[in-house]
Parts: C-alpha cells; sequence; structure tokens
C-alpha cells in the first residue's frame, strides 16, 4: 500500500494501537501528525522516529473532547498541508470499575473522549474532506461495542457501540467523497490493560481461538487496508479483528 504524500492524522498516537497505525502510515510515505493529550516527551520521541522514514511528520497536543483544542489541531493541520486526507479516531479511555461503584463522571469522562471527541474531530476534518471531495475516516471501536461478558465497563462497552451508529451517520454525512469505516479490536497487548490482573488476562485468552492477544500492528494492518484505496467500495461498515472469539 502506498500513501506517498497522504496527510494523516492519528489520535492518541503517542503509544499503542495509535503509536502503531502512526508508524505504518509513515513507512508507507505518508506526512503523519501525531496528536497526544499530556505525555510531551513519549509523542516527542515517536514523532522523531517516523521522521526518519523522510516524511514531513509533527505531534501536535489537543484533548480530542474539547471542542477548541480540535479546532486549534485542525487549523494547525491546514495551514501547514492544506488538506487532511486521512483520519484515524483512535484516542480512547478504558476506566475498569465494578458496576456498582461507577461513578457519573466516569460515564462522561468515557463517553467524552470515546464519542463525542470522535464526532468532533470528524466534525472538523470532514468539513475539508469535502471540500477537497477526498477522505477516509476510520474509527477504532472495539467488541465490547458489539458483544459484552462482563460489567465493570459498561461506560466504555456504550461508547464502542455508540461508535458503530456513529460510523453510520458519518458515512452518510460526509458521502460521496469520503469512506467512513471502523475496526472492532477485541484484545490487544496495550497499557490500556495493564492494570488487569494477570489470572484474568490468562482467562480472557483461553477465550480467543487463537489463544493470543494482538500486537498493535495487526491492528494497523486493517487501519490501512481501509484507509487505502483497496477498501474503496467499504463504507460504513465495522470490521472485527479479534482471533475469533466470536465463535466461542
Ligand atoms: P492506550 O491507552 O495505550 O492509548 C490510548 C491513547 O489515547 C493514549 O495515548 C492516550 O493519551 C490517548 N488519549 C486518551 N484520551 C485522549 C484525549 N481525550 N485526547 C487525545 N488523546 C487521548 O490504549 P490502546 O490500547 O492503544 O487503545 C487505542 C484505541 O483502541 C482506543 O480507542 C481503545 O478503546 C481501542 N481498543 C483497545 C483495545 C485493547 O485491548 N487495547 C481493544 C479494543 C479497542
Amino acid at each position: 500500500m502506498n500513501f506517498s504524500n497522504k496527510v494523516v492524522l492519528v489520535t492518541g498516537s503517542s503509544r499503542g494501537i495509535g503509536r502503531s497505525i502512526a508508524v505504518r502510515f509513515a513507512k508507507e510515505g505518508a506526512n503523519v501528525i501525531i496528536n497526544y493529550r499530556n505525555n510531551t516527551g513519549e509523542a516527542e520521541v515517536i514523532t522523531e522516529i517516523i521522521s526518519n522514514y523522510g516524511n514531513d511528520c509533527i505531534s501536535i497536543k489537543a484533548d480530542v473532547s474539547k471542542e477548541n483544542d480540535v479546532k486549534e489541531m485542525v487549523n494547525k493541520i491546514i495551514e501547514k498541508y492544506g488538506r487532511i486526507d486521512i483520519l484515524v479516531n483512535n484516542a480512547g479511555i478504558a476506566i475498569d470499575r465494578d458496576f456498582a461503584d461507577r461513578k457519573i463522571k466516569d460515564w462522561h469522562d468515557t463517553l467524552d473522549t470515546n464519542l463525542i471527541g470522535v464526532f468532533l474531530v470528524s466534525k472538523y476534518v470532514g468539513k475539508y474532506m469535502r471540500e477537497q471531495k477526498y477522505g477516509k475516516i476510520v474509527n477504532i471501536s472495539s467488541t465490547n461495542g458489539l458483544d459484552t461478558t462482563y460489567t465493570y465497563s459498561v461506560d466504555y462497552d456504550a461508547s464502542k457501540a455508540a461508535l458503530i451508529n456513529l460510523t453510520k451517520n458519518l458515512a452518510i454525512e460526509f458521502s460521496p467523497y469520503v469512506n467512513v469505516n471502523a475496526v472492532a479490536p477485541g484484545w490487544v497487548d496495550t497499557e490500556m490493560n495493564a492494570e488487569l490482573s494477570k489470572e484474568y488476562l490468562r482467562e480472557e485468552k483461553e477465550k480467543i481461538l487463537l489463544k493470543r492477544f494482538a500486537e498493535p500492528e495487526e491492528i494497523a494492518d486493517v487501519v490501512l487496508f481501509l484507509a487505502s484505496d483497496k477498501a474503496r467500495y467499504i463504507d460504513g461498515e465495522t470490521i472485527r479483528v479479534d482471533g475469533g472469539i466470536k465463535l466461542l
């Protein structure tokens, strides 16, 4: 896949799945914008790494749940590159807490980033994609948004289910020139799951046909496919990447 000179924004890309997606796009020739919320150090390291692929890459600090941050980020990108070809809405948070202890604030924080953040970035970026008559948006949902087996991430699961619906609405809103699709990963080996107990993670691994969690690169591969012209007739769709959890 060749993304030479494409301008790609990956939200929440200083670590984890977003970082892998950013690296893959840079390897394929894209100008990548690393977006991060807090960790300037992590963002600088990854921006330097991907700049070594010879492309024009920058990092921008912005909280995707804050409208002003999003507006400023998109303005900066347009000032520098004049366009945005691909948007990957990857930034996300998960607060694991028993159902009985869950607070209203947990819901607000989770929905603000995982759902409203996607709406905001897509709204401001989509405007330019519509004008330039070209664009690809890929949202990172989760299998938790498709089916659920436990109740200690109820707000996360609801946000990821709603994101699948938002993906369809965005596809309608930005048709006919912008493809909007989603990826629903199962378990992926990242820091997001670092707090969970080893015993629980072992049990979860047993439920997967392939008997292992995904590497972030395995999610990036599917994101790049959806952002490529090979997927040009796929729109409003969600692709599971879960190692076969659904079959058990
Ligand atoms: P991670 O915690 O390692 O990375 C998430 C990144 O998003 C971090 O860099 C964080 O700073 C950033 N972020 C969070 N809130 C933000 C905000 N408001 N504005 C800007 N950036 C923000 O997690 P990950 O595992 O790499 O997750 C990436 C995406 O994949 C998330 O949407 C997550 O829900 C989804 N996902 C992860 C798994 C998994 O098992 N790890 C499974 C399915 C889906």
